[in-house]
């Protein structure tokens, strides 16, 4: 399977992200910035990771990569869920 999903630093735009649809526990983040579309995710404290910004379509397919190894991915918030979920 294609690694879609590199994390690298993220590096905030001057226009607000935006964000499309959040995994159950806020986990990971399909967000658009400035005309790309990439996954944004809380690393550690203060600290943002996103995977490559492109297209809709490669943003996506990393989206789907990572929300389906995501643990029980529902609308229900569980111990595995808090256990991936960014640290505030
Ligand atoms: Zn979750």
């Amino acid at each position: 399977m294609t690694e879609h999903h590199r994390w690298e630093p993220y590096i905030p735009a001057r226009t607000r992200l935006r964000v499309i649809e959040a995994s159950c526990c806020e986990a990971f983040i399909l967000a658009y910035e400035e005309g790309d579309f990439f996954v944004w995710r809380h690393a550690a404290a203060g600290r943002f990771e996103q995977t490559a910004r492109g297209p809709y379509r490669l943003a996506f397919l990393a989206w789907m990569a990572l929300i389906t190894t995501h643990p029980k991915h529902n609308r229900e918030v569980t111990p595995e869920h808090l256990a991936t979920a960014p640290q505030a």
